[in-house]
């Protein structure tokens, strides 16, 4: 086998098998190098198998609520086995597709873990085997592992972590989730809707504490409304046995609590994954963990470049992918920036919840003017046909110049429409110049034209 390539791509996530694409695309000879399954945590343990299995709860729930518009289905039940294959199944042609495309575009894929060497070759380890390899330049893209908090009762059976939750064969009865960021919120939207009892455990004052406090607000009053317990400035404690179920020991105002469950998921973030990345003699700037880059994405060692996860700052999949293209476009001699200022937040909860760029609270911080223009779903035609008139589309606007610096929203299809605030951000375009797009009626995106149109001079469908 050819042992030297003009890029070594070191892990297949979003970050990692999309720049290695794209490298090989402006011609660069490309291998990529993964120890696991081809697409990484998102496709695999992450993005994916999440929505997947949100898909298929929401769907159950929409069934047994569906006597709304005329439909009886007076036995709704699922198979969780074959919730579990779809999932899968999902997962499995995401990843292939991923191999198809390497193929298709001439990307050497090396099994096997990868290590980088003090000398810059890459060493590839399977089945006992070490082979050396060679390449002009090297992206480290290993992505992330699930963190947990090292408190008392950690290791008990039945603690798991968002990687062991999604191979549970049965849904559990109850289920403890410590952390209520957005992995934790996700999970208990679709074990609540598939019968478990849930509640959270949230450190901080609120849940999803990295989003706007209308979000939090607003989704902790809708997941409570579902019978999910949610206790904020809780701190965990410790983990006991008390049975056959675990107890989990918090304190919350200053009182000890305990509440039981059968599982306790760990959604308490994420932490890089160097685990064999780095061979003797490696001693590369980190921080926290996280390798250090400059904004080329250069680690302290040369020809070294790393992405996603493995790095400072938000740890989204899509904002690995960018972060790849842009990089394998610099590696080819183009030149490229990313703006990782306008990366999309989502929240995949029903309803859903998106976000991008400056909210207000934060333009006021900084002491920008602003306009705010705001559309209440429940004046959207779309919205009352499906019944998901919760919710509202919220922009955010400079005073003076109208230009669009955020969008918020939380309803039906918030994560989709989100992207058009994003180009609108990222290409600094004004509400008028947005306005000039016409949006097709009956959308919930018509709720986008009118939330502008409260900023340009009032929304039609208000009074
Ligand atoms: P990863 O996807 O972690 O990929 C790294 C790859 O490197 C892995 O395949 C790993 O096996 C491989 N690897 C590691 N070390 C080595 C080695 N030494 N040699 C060879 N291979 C190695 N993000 C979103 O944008 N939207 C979502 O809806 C979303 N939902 C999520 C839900 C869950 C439950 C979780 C856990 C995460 C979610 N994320 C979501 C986050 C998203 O999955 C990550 O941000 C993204 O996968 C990071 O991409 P990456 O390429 O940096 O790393």
């Amino acid at each position: 086998m050819e042992n030297k390539f003009d890029l070594i791509v070191i892990g297949a996530g979003p970050g990692g098998y999309v720049a290695a694409i794209k490298a090989a695309k402006l011609g660069l000879k490309t291998a990529v190098v993964e120890n696991r399954e081809v697409g990484g945590t998102c496709l695999n343990r992450g993005c994916i198998p999440a929505k997947a299995m949100i898909h298929a709860s929401s769907l159950y729930r929409e069934i047994q609520e569906s006597e709304r518009f005329g439909i009886t289905a007076p036995t709704v039940s699922y198979d969780y086995g074959k919730i579990l294959a779809y999932k899968e199944d999902t997962s499995r042609k995401l990843s292939q597709g991923v191999e198809q495309l390497f193929q298709g575009n001439g990307v050497t894929l090396l099994n096997g873990v990868g290590t980088l060497e003090k000398t810059g070759a890459v060493t590839v380890t399977s089945g006992g085997e070490t082979t050396s390899f060679y390449a002009d330049n090297v992206i480290l893209a290993t992505g992330s592992k699930p963190l947990c908090i090292p408190i008392q009762g950690k290791d008990l059976p039945h603690v798991v972590t968002s990687d062991e939750l999604f191979r549970l064969e049965k849904v559990p009865e109850s289920l403890l989730i410590i952390g209520g960021g957005v992995i934790g919120v996700e999970f208990a939207t679709v074990f609540e809707a598939l019968g478990s009892k849930v509640t959270i455990v949230e450190a901080l004052p609120r849940i999803i504490a990295n989003m706007d406090k209308e979000f939090s607000q607003n989704l902790k009053m809708i997941l409570k409304k579902r019978g999910i317990d949610i206790h904020t400035s809780a701190t965990v404690l410790r983990l006991e046995q008390d049975g056959d179920q675990l107890a989990c020991v918090f304190s919350e105002k200053d009182a000890e609590q305990s509440i039981s469950a059968e599982y306790v998921l760990m959604a308490v973030g994420r932490c890089p994954n160097t685990d064999g990345l780095f061979g003797d003699g490696v001693e590369l700037e980190m921080e926290r963990g996280r390798v250090v880059v400059d904004a080329a994405f250069q680690t302290s060692m040369d020809y070294v470049y790393a992405i996603g996860d493995l790095i400072k700052g938000v740890q989204l999949a899509h904002a690995a992918s960018a972060q790849g293209i842009c990089l394998a476009e610099r590696l080819a001699g183009v030149d490229a920036t990313v703006d990782l200022s306008v990366v999309p937040g989502c929240v995949y909860t029903n309803p859903e919840i998106a976000s991008v760029g400056m909210t207000e609270e934060e333009a006021k911080v900084q002491n920008i003017p602003v306009k705010t223009g705001k559309f209440i779903m429940s004046a959207n035609g779309k919205s009352l046909i499906t019944m998901e008139e919760r919710g509202f589309v919220k922009v955010v606007a400079h005073a003076e110049t109208e230009e669009v610096l955020g969008a918020q929203m939380m309803c039906a299809r918030a994560t989709d429409m989100i992207g058009e605030f994003g180009t609108a951000v990222a290409n600094r375009l004004t509400v008028h110049q947005m306005l000039k797009g016409m949006r097709a009626h009956p959308t919930y995106n018509e709720a986008v034209g009118e939330a502008l149109e409260a900023i340009a001079g009032g929304a039609i469908h208000v009074m």
